[in-house]
């Protein structure tokens, strides 16, 4: 999907004038690519016609100042801006609250992810604090306690569930409430998704939610639910009124097309996504990275405002780095440098989650371990010759002074003994920029992202 717009928004910006014809042709092919990711059809239709009103509107009103480029801003942000708004149902979903029992229910289709998130969901919470437990009201299927218990004590969260007791309402209602009287603060509700007949399924969810009494009820959903997404969520809907849906396994090939219908139909806002089947993986969906990613790209309109600062701050310098990223000619100085910047802009988590492709090690953990990373990858530049650093640091991977052969690049040793790291920390650093200095090559080039992104401020 995200090379079909790609390509899509790129072939705007060759046409020589934005006239009716190429904004239809444009429209064509991004709805054909919004389909094929299971995007609602009648989703789609209407997002071509609010696009074209959008656009026409603001060539009435002169927004474009008679500028070719402007009138191409214009349809590329309408477009943008549509597709966040059906992630975007303008609805605050329910926030857990301190000292308080606050009780989620989980529903959804056997296989969408449920129990899975549950327990994502109590370590989430569990690490920001809340005393976190989940309470299995799954009755029907053999071997859901049984899930619930190991997932929990991996998890090491407090759970409660029966092998003996058949009925899930009495389960839950007594699970709630144990865990209520020992002042649980956020108590998740894992229920079955599957019955004989989907009618009794529905019942009892209406029985559960009645006797849980949930703060929040959350939806389920498989990211490659396609097109069956709006009625599907939709049906849920009338029976136990969710406010909230989570999207599981948004590691996987599907895009969440059909998701976004989901949100559409039911005017609920998505809060998390289940990116992996490891505890920690559950992301906090935002609408606009979410449709960047949907569109190929990493946070457009954040990297964007970002490059802007870097611009304003030095247009100078600014214009010759983006001319040395497109040649793909980026040295470890011209890097140390982004990196400097980058440390310059504000936490490292919101700054280097919209740049594509980055090393997820330099993601992970808290926002000082994130900055600590990066003063270690400065004091590692900073022992490098003028030479080293002007270079495409290949001469670091010749080993041996002489040309004879060693383990590891007498460069490298130097360099770590200078900066007070280890050989592995050097070699890290290098690899990553090596990376970066790839990523660069491929993003460079009229074609690639970085051009795209320009054009669209
Ligand atoms: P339930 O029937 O709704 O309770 O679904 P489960 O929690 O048992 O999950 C069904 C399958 O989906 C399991 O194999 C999970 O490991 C897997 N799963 C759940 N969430 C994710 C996710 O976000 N990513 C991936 N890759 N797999 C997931
Ligand atoms: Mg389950």
């Amino acid at each position: 999907l995200g090379r079909k717009l790609n390509a899509a928004l790129s072939s705007l910006n060759r046409a020589p004038v934005v006239d009716d014809k190429v904004i239809d042709a444009l429209l064509k092919e991004v709805c054909a690519a919004l389909l094929e990711s299971d995007v609602n059809v009648k989703l789609v239709a209407q997002l071509r016609q609010k696009v074209k009103a959008k656009v026409k509107a603001q060539f009435d009103s002169g927004a474009d100042r008679g500028k070719e480029a402007n009138r191409k801003n214009v349809v590329q942000k309408a477009i943008f801006d549509e597709l966040v708004q059906l992630v975007d149902p303008g609805v605050e979903p329910y926030k857990p609250k301190k000292g308080h029992p606050n009780v989620i229910m989980a529903v959804g289709l056997q296989g969408n992810g449920k129990t899975t998130t549950c327990t994502k969901l109590a370590v989430h919470y569990q690490k920001r604090g809340f005393k976190s437990c989940i309470v299995c009201a799954d009755t029907f299927r053999a071997g859901a306690f049984d899930q619930t218990r190991q997932s929990a004590t991996k998890a090491k969260v407090a759970y409660f569930g029966s092998y003996t007791e058949t009925d899930p309402v009495s389960i839950a209602a007594q699970g709630v409430a144990k865990f209520k009287k020992e002042r649980f603060e956020v108590i998740i509700v894992d229920t079955s998704g599957r019955h004989k007949q989907e009618s009794e399924l529905f019942q009892e969810m209406v029985q559960i939610s009645e006797a849980v009494k949930p703060d929040m009820t959350v939806l389920v959903l498989d990211a490659s639910i396609g097109q069956a997404a709006e009625a599907q969520s939709q049906a849920f809907k009338d029976s136990a009124d969710f406010g909230a849906i989570i999207v599981t396994k948004m590691d996987g090939h599907a895009k969440g097309g059909g998701a976004i219908s989901a949100v559409a139909a039911t005017k609920t806002p998505i809060i998390f996504l289940g990116v992996g089947e490891h505890l920690h993986d559950l992301d906090k969906f935002a609408p606009q990275p979410f449709i960047s990613k949907l569109l190929g790209l990493g946070d457009m309109q954040g990297l964007m405002e970002h490059m802007q600062d870097m611009a304003a701050a030095n247009p100078e310098k600014q214009k010759e780095m983006a001319k040395k990223l497109e040649e793909g000619k980026l040295s470890l100085r011209d890097w140390r440098e982004q990196i400097q910047h980058v440390m310059s802009m504000g936490p490292i988590s919101k700054i280097a989650s919209m740049i594509p492709g980055l090393p997820q090690e330099l993601l992970a953990g808290s926002d000082e371990e994130g900055s600590m990373r990066m003063k270690r990858m400065i004091y590692i530049t900073d022992s490098m010759s003028a030479s080293e650093l002007d270079s495409d640091g290949s001469c670091f991977w010749v080993n041996g002074k002489d040309g004879k052969p060693e383990d590891i690049s007498w460069r490298v040793t130097r360099v770590a003994k200078g900066s007070g790291t280890s050989v592995r920390e050097v070699e890290e650093v290098l690899c990553q920029y090596r990376m970066m200095a790839n990523m660069a090559k491929q993003a460079g080039g009229k074609n690639g992202w970085m051009q795209t992104m320009q054009k669209m401020q």
